[in-house]
């Protein structure tokens, strides 16, 4: 028995369409997040496999498509909404925390568009083993609870390929997108709806939008600069792509980087680079300057509102700069604040010498990061400038992963998948959701990829 509590579904009419999602063919478990369901108080004998391909509804559940509207690669797109997910509803754990299920490739709804409603293996495997590394490294993320094979073909660019459906954990999904549904139609009493709603649940303390709107600011730029802190490049930050919570979500063609260099951009849909590892706190702040024009209304009167938030958005540069000092700082195990050139020397050195980001960071602790350079001498002279401020061991080992779900492992758990072989999915899982432990049976994992192994793009 999963004890649901489905707040959303007690929201107004307009803010979602109930759905079921649609049965598939022959589902069979690709995997089973125990811990995880042992944390939301779910007994592991509740998630069936035909629960968790959508085949059967537990009782409780009122399955239901959110709407949201969303800026698409600076384009705005007026009704957006799940086109391929239903949310089951939400449980709340045994310590009052309470969280979104929701099936992601569980069929057309309606707003699916021209779209299928599904997933493939692919992408489905990958959320799987970056949310779970994200959130073993920390990161506030969404989590995956399972991953089921469907039985059925889902047809896309490369083909005919296995579909299959994830089980999503959020402590909810509301967008920036979720707002943008509402204000773009000018619904005042929806969108006061929905910040009452978002107040109550994320942030308890805020006593009104213009709070509420601090307190986003503060989350994602906390969230952010976690991510640059791991060189992880989210791929798709548009406005429906970026949570309220702060949570990372949506994890479609994201990918770390292996070689350093603040340009990188993997997804095969971002030709601009909008996307790319460094311009991500420029985009947050894009995406908040729109949640901040949704609120304003909500504000009083306009000319206050409007220099309110411009000064509460403003405020994301600061945190999101002292954030990545601390996390950078952590990295070399020193005070961040203090010393930003050393850090920078550093990343400059990695990018000309298109150094292994994970590697050097890993390999500071046992000094194999000077095997990453090409001019050994700037690196031995790096690091005597950093030696000499004492860094903090524990607080290194505790930043910096050993491993990554590096992008050709990923690539490689996703094939053997496909063939029937969930062994390789199942080691790296295991291995990234334990990235800090060193375990010479995992070494191989550890390898920066080989000019063969580079992926240079991947596909959502
Ligand atoms: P995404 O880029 O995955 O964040 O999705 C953007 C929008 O497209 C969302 O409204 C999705 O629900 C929708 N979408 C993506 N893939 C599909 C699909 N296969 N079928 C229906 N809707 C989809
Ligand atoms: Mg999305
Ligand atoms: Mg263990």
């Amino acid at each position: 028995m999963i004890r649901f509590d489905n707040s959303y579904a007690r929201m107004p009419q307009g803010f979602f369409a109930r759905v079921d999602p649609t049965p598939v063919t022959a589902p069979r478990l690709l995997a089973l997040n125990g811990p995880l369901a042992d944390r939301l108080g779910m007994g592991r004998d509740a998630l069936t496999v035909e629960m968790l391909a959508g085949n059967a509804i537990p009782d409780g559940a009122a399955p239901l498509a959110q709407a949201y509207a969303g800026h698409q690669f600076g384009g705005f797109v007026p009704q957006l909404g799940d086109g391929r997910a239903v949310l089951l509803g939400e449980v709340v754990a045994p310590d009052g925390a309470r969280f979104d299920i929701q099936l992601k490739g569980s069929g057309p709804t309606p707003f699916s568009r021209r779209g299928d409603g599904r997933a493939w293996m692919g992408p489905v495997l990958r959320e799987y083993l970056v949310s779970e590394f994200m959130a073993a490294m920390g990161v506030p993320t969404t989590r995956a609870l399972a991953a089921v094979a469907t039985g059925d073909q889902v047809w896309r660019e490369q083909g005919g390929l296995p579909g299959a459906v994830l089980t999503r954990v959020a402590s909810s999904h509301i967008r920036v997108g979720t707002f943008q549904f509402f204000a773009v139609r000018d619904d005042r009493a929806r969108l006061q709806a929905l910040t009452d709603h978002v107040i109550a649940r994320h942030y308890p303390g805020a006593d009104g939008p213009l709070a509420l709107l601090d307190r986003v600011v503060a989350a994602q730029a906390e969230t952010i600069a976690h991510w640059m802190a791991l060189g992880f490049i989210h791929g798709v930050m548009n406005t429906d792509n970026m949570a309220i919570s702060g949570e990372t979500i949506d994890y479609g063609p994201c990918a770390f980087m292996d070689i350093y260099h603040p340009d990188t951009v993997f997804s095969s849909i971002d030709r601009q680079g909008r996307y790319a590892w460094a311009n991500q706190p420029n985009i947050a702040v894009w995406n908040l300057a729109q949640f901040a024009t949704c609120l304003i209304p909500l504000m009083g009167p306009e000319e206050a509102a409007v220099e309110a938030a411009t000064a509460s958005v403003h405020r994301f540069a600061p945190l999101y700069q002292a954030a990545w000092l601390r996390r950078f700082g952590a990295k070399l195990g020193i005070d961040g604040a203090q010393h930003q050139p050393l850090i920078e020397r550093l990343l400059s050195m990695m990018a000309t010498q298109r150094a292994d980001f994970t590697r050097v960071f890993a390999g500071l602790s046992n000094d194999t990061a000077r095997d990453e350079f090409t001019d050994r001498a700037a690196f031995d002279a790096w690091a005597r400038d950093w030696q000499a401020l004492s860094p903090d061991a524990a607080a290194m080992a505790q930043a910096n992963p050993r491993r990554i779900p590096r992008n050709h492992r990923v690539e490689q758990a996703i094939a053997s998948a496909v063939a029937d072989d969930m062994g390789p999915f199942r080691r790296l899982l295991e291995a990234v959701t334990h990235p800090r432990e060193a375990r010479d049976d995992w070494a191989d994992l550890a390898h920066a990829p080989t000019t063969a192994q580079l992926v240079h793009q991947t596909f959502c």
